[in-house]
């Protein structure tokens, strides 16, 4: 049978239902992301590491709202933690300096010691912005550099390069600045460099050739979450980067509580300039935090600049000397409530989803290989992904070569069976995926691989 035969008999009122929501946003969804073909799957209920939709399936959640639900949904510690700051503090908003900025800040420097001053923002894609401007006043230059196929928010500067068809991507050691969307203005194809991820020798090439030009490197330290830069591909871009005075940004907003408490920098043990981190940290709600050096974080104090801005009144100096960081919602007082209670169960239990995750891994590479099917489970810490391919696997170019087709059919398979992630999407463990959810998600695989290889 055609393998949408099922999840297309399961989910009738998620069919009916993504018509209307097509009346009411553009593709019926509101982050492009979120949209697949034939159609996306209305939840209902979120509880523990399940999900529930409109049609009562349940599904084990690997999505976990990509990455940002560590401790899966509804956790009782973040619930109460919210009522509590809701009663105790009495507001939701306070829209001034209050004691969850402090609480929360000295947590972060103590797990991600490099971030010696920090800021708060929305999402993350606002804290890998505030970096790069960060890094850009703190340089005077005007060109970045990224890695082709790392995403770090939806904006100009940054969307390009991260998922090129390879007829546009160009050489691999030199890859070409292709954008992602309509609408980016095509001035940053000239100021983003692309670099090559894995590749020290031709990324230091690019970076030195272009050194006067380039204020910061931003990467992912693991790409999308799941291809992991090589240590010696890390330590060597720390070096490079400190002797060209090239500003490193590690966005962390995936790898931030997920590789490890500490991230990618706890792991590696390199310390970058500037860190973004996002997604667990605000334990389900909107949130990023920029930190990093204090001798750049401080271009954003306004005691370094002669004037704090405000619109209401002229101004007495120049712009040019404010490193305008702005935001009603920054740091909000809930969201950092959710944020510190997520630490503090992480704090005892990151090692055991840390060995759960290694569990499943091995598990499904298992039973790929008892069918003869190529599949590695690529990934590090709590994120891996299911790449059908014996190929090494080191960067983007190493993805393209990997199944799609299959691996589609098998994701459709598996919502049939209640396993759910996007489509082609990573999986995500949190601490209440436990040994029954793992072994059900094994079952579920065995199953739909059956069902592929008969
Ligand atoms: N950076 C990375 C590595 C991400 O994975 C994401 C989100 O998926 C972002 C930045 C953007 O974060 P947000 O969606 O909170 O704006």
């Amino acid at each position: 049978s055609h393998y949408l035969t099922e999840f297309e008999e399961q989910t009738v009122k998620s069919k009916a239902i993504f018509q209307k929501a097509k009346e009411i946003m553009p593709g019926g969804v509101t982050a492009n992301i979120k949209s697949f073909v034939p159609y996306p799957i209305f939840m209902q209920k979120g509880k523990g590491a399940y999900l529930y939709d409109l049609d009562g399936n349940e599904y084990i959640d690997y999505l976990l709202s990509y990455g940002a639900l560590m401790l899966g949904h509804g956790h009782t510690d973040i619930i109460q933690a919210v009522q509590k700051q809701l009663e105790d503090d009495g507001t939701l908003l306070f829209g001034t300096p209050h004691h969850l900025e402090l609480e929360m800040g000295e947590k972060i420097k103590t797990l991600y010691p490099s971030m010696e001053r920090i800021r708060y923002t929305n999402s993350g894609t606002e804290a890998t912005l505030l970096a790069i401007r960060l890094a850009y006043a703190y340089t005077g230059k005007t060109k970045i550099a990224k890695f082709e196929g790392h995403y770090h928010g939806g904006y100009d500067q940054v969307l390009l390069s991260i998922n090129p068809s390879l007829e546009e991507a160009g050489h691999p050691h030199a890859p070409k600045s292709v954008v992602e969307s309509k609408g980016v203005d095509p001035y940053h194809e000239e100021h983003t460099i692309i670099l090559p991820f894995n590749d020290l020798e031709h990324t230091s090439q690019l970076l030195t050739k272009y050194k006067e030009e380039i204020a910061a490197v931003i990467l992912e330290p693991v790409q999308g979450g799941f291809i992991p830069a090589e240590p010696a591909f890390m330590h060597g871009l720390r070096k490079i980067t400190e002797e060209l005075g090239i500003v490193l940004i590690f966005d962390e907003v995936k790898t931030g509580f997920r590789l490890g408490l500490c991230g990618a920098q706890g792991l590696y043990n390199v310390k970058p300039d500037l860190t973004a981190l996002g997604k667990v940290v605000g334990g389900g709600f909107p949130v990023g935090i920029v930190g990093g050096k204090e001798e750049i974080m401080m271009t954003s104090a306004p005691a370094a600049s002669s004037d704090v801005f405000d619109s209401s009144q002229s101004r007495k100096s120049s712009a040019k000397d404010v490193l305008f960081h702005s935001g009603t919602y920054n740091g909000h007082p809930t969201v950092l409530a959710a944020g510190l209670a997520t630490i503090k169960v992480l704090e005892q239990e990151m090692e055991q989803v840390l060995q759960r995750t290694e569990k499943l891994k091995a598990g499904l590479e298992i039973l790929f290989a008892q069918r003869g099917i190529p599949m590695q489970a690529i990934g590090a810490g709590t994120i891996f992904n299911v790449v059908l391919t014996e190929k090494q696997v080191r960067n983007y170019r190493d993805l393209q070569q990997a199944d799609f087709a299959t691996r589609k059919e098998l994701d459709f398979r598996l919502l049939a069976k209640g396993i759910y992630t996007k489509p082609l999407n990573r999986y995500n463990l949190s601490t209440v995926h436990g040994d029954k959810e793992i072994n059900l998600t094994l079952e579920a695989f065995d199953t739909v691989l059956s069902q592929m290889t008969k």
